[in-house]
């Protein structure tokens, strides 16, 4: 401890991670730190020999400072609205803001230079997520800063942190409007239609990061019978549609998913009998269907690793999943099968779907490897930032 106000001083050769530009100072690294300091607070990094090493966030935890600014000891009070401007900037580029596409993902925290924060746009709403106290504490001038983007229009920010920051930190957020009142819309994404409920959907209502992996599904989805495992929104059952399946069948495990994906699929195709919703369990309908019935099969479930602690037991579970697809898929069907545990890698994932297509007797060949898409960016410096992984596959 120290009393040199809001001054975090690492240990001699601990400064290495932060000249690199990783934005995290572990707890471990710590040589002194103010008495008073308080978990949000702004703070100035420097290394042992009293070089300044950045700005940034302080928490209680692992991670004790998620740096916002290098080589600064200070944060500007504009810092928000340049990153936000920046990244703003970038889905223009990326050509994600147009008349048939207004939802993508504003700000994907390390990959933006804004750690702790998430922000996804639905049209005229942002939806923000705090992941640490630092941005709770901004998320006014957060929520001030997305409203003045010249060319966005945005009329209503919702905050939405009850479940993602720190629980012992006792911020008590409540999740609410700061900017605004609707409580849902229809996003377009890639000309599709698509209910969404930030006030009770989960994380921030929708799952933008499978936009691209959505569109090359449609590209496959002609004259063949689609499964879609874990549907959520139905987000890929509504593509499938589009691309001129035979036949769509939807599952999820939670009755309220599979009314969103009724929803979605009336939204876009009202009275089209291809389509089947099953509120099951996934493993279970796996396993009681009969085989040969489908030759497009998705499986897109939950994180089954969300720490590294889980990563042996998540990946049984891929294992599993995909060894009953191989199982059950017709000759010369595809298989989109992804992971979205930030924890197990690309290779893990990987060698457990080739271990449950070996194990199956038949021959696979990788068509594709799929990513998130670049409205969720990985910053070099910050390789955690990349959690999801897929696969197109050929079954023969
Ligand atoms: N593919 C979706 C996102 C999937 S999110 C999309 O493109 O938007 C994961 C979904 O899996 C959730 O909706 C959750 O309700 C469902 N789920 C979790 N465990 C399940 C299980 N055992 N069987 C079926 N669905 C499950």
């Amino acid at each position: 401890m120290t009393d040199e106000k809001g001054i975090i001083r690492l240990r001699p050769g601990k400064e290495e991670s932060l000249l690199r530009r990783h934005p995290w100072v572990f707890s471990g690294a710590i040589a002194s730190l103010p008495s008073d300091l308080e978990e949000g607070d702004t703070v100035a990094v420097y290394d042992s020999r009293g070089n300044v090493l950045g700005a940034g966030h302080f928490q209680i935890g692992s991670i004790a400072v998620r740096i916002l600014e290098f080589g600064t000891d200070t944060l500007d009070d504009d810092i928000y609205f340049r990153r936000l401007s920046s990244a703003w900037s970038l889905r223009e580029a990326l050509g994600l803001i147009r008349a048939d596409n207004n939802c993508f993902r504003l700000v994907h925290g390390e990959g933006d230079f804004l750690p702790g924060l998430v922000v996804d746009i639905y049209g005229d709403t942002a939806v923000m997520q705090a992941h640490s106290p630092g941005m709770h504490f901004a998320r006014r001038a957060i929520a001030d800063a997305l409203t003045r983007l010249p060319d966005a229009r945005i009329r209503n920010v919702y905050y939405k942190s009850e479940t993602t920051l720190p629980f012992k930190a006792r911020l008590d957020p409540q999740n609410e409007y700061l900017v605004g009142s609707f409580d849902g819309a229809v996003a377009i994404e890639n000309g599709l239609q698509f209910n969404i409920d930030w006030l009770k959907g989960q994380k921030t209502g929708f799952f933008v990061d499978q936009r691209e992996n959505r569109r090359l599904l449609e590209s496959f989805s002609a004259g063949r019978r689609v499964l879609n495992m874990f549907c959520y929104t139905g987000g890929f059952s509504v593509y499938a549609m589009r691309g001129g399946a035979l036949q769509v069948d939807s599952v999820d495990s939670s009755a309220k998913a599979v009314a969103l994906t009724d929803a979605n699929i009336s939204l876009n195709f009202p009275d089209d009998g291809r389509h089947r919703t099953f509120a099951e369990d996934a493993f279970k309908f796996l396993a009681d269907m009969p085989a040969d019935l489908y030759d497009l099969i998705i499986l897109d479930p939950p994180a089954f690793a969300k720490h590294r602690s889980a990563i042996k037991n998540g990946l049984i579970g891929y294992r599993k999943l995909n060894a009953k697809a191989f199982e059950k898929i017709k000759s010369g069907g595809i298989l989109f099968t992804f992971s979205c545990s930030q924890a197990i890698t690309r290779d893990m994932f990987r060698m457990a779907v080739f271990t449950a297509a070996a194990r199956s007797g038949r021959r696979v060949r990788i068509l594709h490897q799929l990513s998130q898409p670049a409205d969720h960016p990985v910053d070099f410096s910050h390789p955690e930032g990349e959690y999801l992984k897929g696969l197109v596959l050929e079954v023969e």
